[in-house]
């Protein structure tokens, strides 16, 4: 580690997301609970706490309720209780209202946003003691005799050429007796360190969605504090699973976005359009006419589920929240499951530095835990809407009503970047042209999530071949990353009457989609430098 700093802790967390705060704040309670020196730091790309914070959010309060049971007199911002559910079918220019299925009721729970309560959670960890470095990335791992004893932090000011500028800082080496990986969906150091350890062997890939959001303010006569819709159907063909959520906050704001199944077959779709022509529902058009777009953001989210979770330990570490995955997808929920998972293996950690447990009592204790019972009675939802959305509504209908959750069977998952179909056996999507007001182009949404990456640093989208893109991609599949990557990152531009596969990276809002989607998988999304990406506020 020539020249580099060094940093020693008991525990280092990386990513400062509910599931990364939950287990530094449970492991400084237990360390402070039995009198036991122990020190915690958490490493997060964004530029501080919540800046890379995408979520719808309803929240459901059971691991928070054990994390922190007082969280209402510690100022916690769960203000807007769950008041009214609604699930609707939607057709083109009518919908019909369905039985909220039961997954789906929400009282009891809070409508949020996830960054302002990743905020303050980060604000409760440092109270009791845990060190929050915010812009530092974690790029690298530290392999030590085959285990995990760290990792490295990004390298500041290095430029295009991956040349050192005069502001260069190498990253520091953050050694740890433990290292929990909490970088959420599709975590870049999470996915090497699967690999490493072989992980995935023995579990169902992971499957995923694009969620993509906007945040609204809306006229205060439309406004219904406490509501949540979801809808399926329209704007999505039959075959592609997916849906919204328009969640009413306080303040007269409204959530509302759209989830794309990344096992979409046709290339031609793009699911930022899909939302785009989403909002253009009369349903929905009514809800916005008269209102203002705030934010806007995306990100990929976890579908697999129960038969998706790797092994959840290795040496020197474990992975925790939707790292690992945890994501209860009938519910459209994975925030509860995240802390607790963070909570076991916080509990997992402070047994195994304290009195030497084993650090796999983790998985044991997830095993019988309340997640474990969770997610395995949904298990087959999801893969159920495979054969189209009405067989799958009818499979989930029979699932839950007369299976509850009990087949003796699990079905099973296949990766999403082998489902896209040939271009030439799809029908190309045509969209309407954004009219400025209810629906918008990617750079005006991209300028709303606040994006900025410095531009004199090595492109973070990295491709294992450069000239597959052109090569394969373009005339197999008319190179879907024009159409599924939600911030225009990628292009297919003409250069001296030549196609040229174009990256702007500094659009990047770190949704991973390129990393999952591409069919050839030769797309790698890596850490830019520290600080660079979104500026989420109120996602
Ligand atoms: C559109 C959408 C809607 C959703 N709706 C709901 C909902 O209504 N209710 C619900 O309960 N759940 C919902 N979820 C799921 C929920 O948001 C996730 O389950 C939850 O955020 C997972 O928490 P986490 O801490 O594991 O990961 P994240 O929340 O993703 O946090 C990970 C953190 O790690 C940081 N990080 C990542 N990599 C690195 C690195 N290498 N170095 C340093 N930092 C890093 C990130 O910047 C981020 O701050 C939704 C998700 C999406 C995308
Ligand atoms: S480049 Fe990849 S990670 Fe970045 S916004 Fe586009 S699809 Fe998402």
């Amino acid at each position: 580690m020539a020249g580099r700093e060094e940093m020693d802790f008991d525990v280092v967390i990386v990513g400062a997301g509910p599931a990364g705060l939950s287990a530094a704040i449970r492991l400084r309670q237990l360390a402070l609970a039995m009198q036991r020196e122990l020190s915690v730091c958490v490493v997060e790309k964004g530029s501080e706490v919540g800046a890379h914070i995408l979520s719808g959010a309803v929240l459901e309060p059971r691991a928070l309720n054990e994390l922190l049971p007082d969280w209402k007199t510690l100022g916690a911002p769960l203000d807007v209780p769950a008041a009214h559910d609604e699930f609707r079918m939607l057709f083109k220019g009518g919908s019909l209202r369905f039985p909220t299925p039961p997954q789906m009721h929400n009282r009891g729970n809070y409508i949020v946003s996830l960054s302002n309560v990743c905020r303050w959670l980060g604000k409760h960890a440092e109270s009791l003691g845990v060190q929050i470095f915010a812009g530092f990335p974690a790029a690298d791992m530290i392999i030590e005799n085959g285990r995990l004893a760290g990792i490295i932090t990004g390298d500041f000011g290095v430029d295009k050429k991956g040349e050192k500028k005069s502001s260069y800082q190498p990253g520091i080496a953050i050694r740890a007796k433990v290292t929990l990986l909490a970088e959420g969906c599709r975590g870049s150091l999470s996915e090497r360190v699967m690999r490493f350890f072989g992980l995935r062997e023995g579990c169902d890939p992971q499957t995923y969605g694009i969620g993509i959001k906007e945040l609204w303010e809306i006229d205060p006569k439309k406004h219904k504090q406490g509501s949540v819709m979801h809808t399926v159907g329209w704007p999505l063909d039959g075959s592609t699973y997916g849906g919204s959520f328009l969640y009413h906050l306080g303040n007269n704001q409204l959530s509302i976005g759209f989830v794309v199944g990344l096992d979409y077959e046709n290339p031609w779709l793009d699911p930022f359009m899909e939302f785009q022509r989403f909002k253009t529902h009369p349903h929905i058009r009514r809800l916005l006419e008269g209102g203002k777009r705030i934010c806007y953001g995306a990100r990929a989210l976890n579908e697999g589920g129960f038969q998706s979770i790797p092994k959840l330990s290795f040496s020197g570490g474990a992975l925790i929240g939707a790292s690992a995955g945890f994501m209860n997808v009938p519910k459209v929920k994975g925030t509860h499951t995240a802390m607790k998972s963070a909570m076991l293996a916080a509990e997992a950690t402070f047994a195994h530095l304290t009195e030497n447990r084993p650090l796999d009592s983790y998985e044991s204790r997830l095993k019988e835990s309340w997640v474990y019972e969770e997610l395995s009675r949904v298990r087959n939802i999801r893969p159920g809407f495979k054969g189209g959305m009405w067989q799958g509504l009818v499979h989930a209908a029979i699932d839950t009503y007369i299976l509850r959750g009990r087949a003796p069977w699990t079905l099973h998952h296949t990766p999403d970047y082998k489902s896209l179909k040939e271009a030439s056996e799809c029908a190309p999507i045509v969209y309407p042209r954004p009219d400025g007001k209810i629906t918008f182009d990617r750079m005006s949404s991209v300028y709303l999530s606040a994006t900025n990456h410095e531009e004199n640093q090595p492109a973070h989208l990295r491709l294992k071949d450069p000239s597959l893109a052109v090569a394969y991609n373009l005339p197999h599949y008319g190179e879907p990353a024009q159409r599924y990557c939600p911030a225009g990152v990628y292009e297919i531009v003409q250069e001296n009457g030549r196609p040229r596969f174009q990256i702007n990276a500094q659009n990047c809002v770190h949704c991973k989609t390129c990393d999952i989607k591409d069919p050839l998988q030769n797309i790698v999304w890596t850490t830019p430098e520290g600080g660079g990406g979104p500026n989420y506020s109120g996602m």
